[in-house]
């Protein structure tokens, strides 16, 4: 099996890392993006069950920052995104109670917005990397096929934890300051449950329900968010306190408590006639980093991007994807290094 050989490689489908491809590609720059999943997008992510579909990663996004909300905009305009609601209550999001921001959604369900902004880039998916190396003239990443993909430069866009495990498998030594920096992040898991259902349900208009402090905090319709059309649809979040004490849990399990929570919810005569248990070891950060990337020290060019980086979410992964490739753009090992190459 030959190299394959980029100028940039890109371990990682998901937000962030289609951000920074996307960046990347737009100047230029001859990228090349991994993911050991069967399709881009990673947390953001939407499951087909019978003749619907359900968002069973992110369900929603906010827009704090005038940048993401100028990305929101486009994605608005190209008939992805849409408001779905403001405000929040505990009864329904259509309270208003609290916080204000505005809830974006996307129509089709958040992965169909993913596949739409990798088109363009080249991608490979099935490919789970389990080293990365230095080489020469920049990287080298190994996959368990046994094929080595090249590049100058390099983005990290998994979770740290599993980051760091592909360059310790390749001998990347880390600075004190760094590995300590990646080391302290850490991950809540959730577990998630998909519904489909004979009938209807009774979660109030736009289509979730929001309870903070229950173990099952999210409870959402994707028929009403306009995911699954065809097909009642319901996704029921976990927090990561019930995720730790279920992880191990058959599955059937886990789907009797969360059909205990739905059964307040069905519509008379309704019915659940499928369900599926989705675990997400790395769901969300519970300690971010203060830069929106990181560029190791002392390393041929590597910067660590995701929702570990300054803001967690889909905004900070957003964002942070593009720091990463700002940064890649503007670093000298990085220009020296593809000039090499070229
Ligand atoms: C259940 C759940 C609900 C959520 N709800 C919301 C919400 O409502 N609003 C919100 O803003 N955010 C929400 N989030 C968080 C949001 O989904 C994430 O912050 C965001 O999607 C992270 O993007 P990312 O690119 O940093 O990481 P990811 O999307 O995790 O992308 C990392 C990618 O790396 C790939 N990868 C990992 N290791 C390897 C390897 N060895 N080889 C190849 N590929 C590899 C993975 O397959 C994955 O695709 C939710 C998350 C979960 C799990």
């Amino acid at each position: 099996m030959s190299a394959r050989n980029c100028e940039v490689l890109i371990i990682g489908a998901g937000l962030a890392g289609i951000s920074a491809a996307r960046i990347l590609h737009a100047a230029g720059v001859d990228v090349l993006l991994l993911d050991k999943g069967r399709s881009v997008g990673g947390r953001m992510a939407t499951r087909r069950i019978g003749n619907g579909a359900a968002d069973h990663g992110a369900q929603f996004f906010t827009a704090a920052s005038p940048e993401f909300q100028r990305t929101v905009d486009g994605w608005e305009a190209d008939g992805f995104a849409f408001l779905w609601d403001i405000g929040w209550s505990t009864g329904s999001i259509t309270g208003n109670e609290g916080e204000n921001h505005t809830r974006y959604a996307i129509a089709g369900g958040m992965n169909r917005l993913m596949k739409h902004l990798a088109a363009d880039i080249p991608t490979e998916t099935g490919v789970r990397v389990v080293a990365v190396r230095q080489a020469e003239t920049g990287w080298e990443a190994e996959a368990d096929s046994g094929q080595i993909y090249t590049g100058a430069g390099l983005i990290l866009t998994a979770p740290p934890p599993q980051a760091l495990a592909l360059l310790e498998a390749g001998n990347v030594p880390l600075t004190a300051m760094d590995a300590e920096n990646l080391g302290r992040i850490h991950y809540s898991p959730a577990l998630t449950g998909i519904f489909r259902i004979e009938g209807k349900v009774t979660i109030p208009s736009p289509g979730a329900v929001h309870r903070p402090a229950e173990p099952l905090p999210w409870i959402a319709d994707n028929q009403q968010k306009g995911v699954s059309p065809d097909e009642t649809v319901v996704t029921i979040n976990s927090n990561g306190d019930y995720a730790q004490r279920y992880w191990d849990a058959p599955e059937v399990e886990i789907l009797e408590t969360m059909k205990a929570t739905l059964a307040h919810y069905l519509a008379p005569g309704s019915r659940v006639v499928e369900s599926q248990v989705q675990r997400w070891r790395y769901a969300f950060p519970r300690h971010t980093h203060s830069q929106p990337t990181l560029r190791t020290s002392g390393t041929r060019p590597l910067f660590f991007a995701g929702d570990a980086f300054q803001g967690p979410l889909v905004e900070g992964a957003w964002l942070s994807g593009a720091a990463a490739a700002a940064g890649l753009l503007g670093d000298a090992d990085f220009l020296a290094a593809r000039q090499t190459k070229q």
